[in-house]
């Protein structure tokens, strides 16, 4: 048994980068970008009006003066003539200002009367101007490895930037073991129950970036279990659920030998998630999680997530927050327990308070948590009111 921290790390050292490829921005969401991408030009390119109103040159910014309407510029559309002093231009949001030294007035602060308009008593403090690259410049770069969300994309497109180099996404082949499970709409036999695992961890992979294959359920046989192994050649990453204790069905981890595992280690100090095991098969990493389905979920939040990280060229880290505890809890054992439990908000750090019942099998359980509360192995009984780390879910 080693510790979850030293599980990390060598599951970490089975999942390097993948390579790279390019990608149109429309398709970018949820990748890695993995060189930085560059500004092809300054934003704004011009400087531009921030408000509805009127451009006057700020000589005439005085209390009550009355100035005269001398054109119009609108986004897209601005105005080329020349503004004098003394003399007022229409301007709209994100049009361009006629020159440098002038002062946008607020549409509603003047008052105006056909060809002409008259500035407040209070004038504004502010010029009401965007001026050129108060975004970014021509040549600015957006750093990687970065994970490309909405804001990123956002300023990819006003970068004018129309494709990115992004990691390749993770090909995660997902087996399900066992002879009592079927497929969700399958009617169970008598002794039968649902196969949820693999659907738990495709949304949790996915999330993280990687492109699932789900595979056919493997019987525990060797024959199954070998032909399921099959199916999932060419894959970056085989995740299995079940099959990996020490029952005389537990069939994975030998099964698994059998074909080319190099095992990294089998068995963790943690609750729930004992059984895990992770080693190299061929060019892929595997990653054989423990079938209690919340066993297998935690074990996916801490082992596989950070390993798709990893692969995607992001530095795995795993943020835990801090809370406070709101019940008594008794010592651990010589495992780590992630306990399934629940935050309440207060003004200060949140309150956390874990179930009552800590069963690897109740899904019911583990989706109304939001939290794992991290008791470390060893750790000694602790009192409501004291502060304590957790994972959030
Ligand atoms: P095992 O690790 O194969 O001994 O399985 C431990 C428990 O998890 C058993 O109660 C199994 O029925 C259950 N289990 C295994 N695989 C799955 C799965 N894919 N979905 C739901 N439950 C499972
Ligand atoms: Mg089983």
């Amino acid at each position: 048994m080693i510790t979850v921290e030293e599980a990390l790390a060598r599951v970490l050292a089975l999942a390097a980068p993948l390579p790279t490829e390019t990608v149109p921005l429309r398709r970018a969401a949820g990748r890695v970008l993995a060189a930085p991408a560059t500004a092809t030009l300054t934003q704004p390119p011009f400087s531009a009006s921030a408000m509805d109103g009127y451009w006057i040159d700020a000589a005439d910014h005085r209390p009550g003066a009355v100035l005269r309407v001398a054109g119009q510029s609108a986004a897209g559309r601005g105005w080329t003539a020349p503004v004098a002093q003394g003399q007022a231009l229409r301007i709209f949001t994100g049009a361009p200002v006629p020159r440098d030294g002038g002062v946008v007035v607020l549409q509603e602060n003047v008052t105006r009367e056909g060809d002409t308009i008259t500035l407040p008593q209070t004038l504004d403090t502010q010029d009401n101007i965007r001026p050129r690259g108060q975004d970014f410049a021509q040549g600015d770069q957006l750093a990687a490895p970065r994970k490309l969300d909405a804001r990123a994309l956002g300023l990819l497109a006003a970068m004018n930037v129309p494709e990115v180099s992004v990691y390749r996404r993770p090909v995660v082949a997902i087996i399900a073991t066992g002879d009592e499970l079927v497929m969700p709409g399958e009617a169970p036999g008598p002794d039968q129950i649902l196969c949820s695992n693999s659907f738990a961890l495709a949304a949790l992979a996915e999330a993280a970036g990687a492109e699932v294959r789900m595979l056919p359920i493997a019987r525990d046989t060797e024959a199954s279990l070998r032909m399921v192994f099959d199916l999932a050649q060419g894959a970056d990453l085989i995740v299995t659920s079940g099959g990996a204790s020490v029952g005389e069905h537990d069939l994975v981890g030998q099964v698994a030998t059998d074909l080319g595992l190099e095992r990294a280690f089998w068995k963790i100090a943690m609750r729930p998630g004992k059984p895990s095991m992770a080693g190299r098969m061929g060019d892929a990493a595997m990653l054989g999680l423990p079938g209690n389905p919340v066993s297998a979920l935690v074990c996916a939040h801490l082992f596989l997530r950070p390993m798709l990280a990893a692969m995607q060229g992001l530095a795995p880290t795993q943020t835990t927050a801090r809370a406070v505890l709101g019940t008594d809890t008794g010592p651990t054992g010589p495992r780590t327990h992630y306990m399934r439990a629940r935050l309440t908000a207060t003004d200060g750090l949140p309150v956390i308070t874990p179930f009552g019942s800590q069963d690897s099998a109740l899904l019911g359980i583990l989706a109304e948590a939001d939290a794992l509360l991290i008791r470390p192995l060893g750790d000694g009984p602790r009192r409501a009111g004291e502060v304590v780390d957790y994972l959030p879910i």
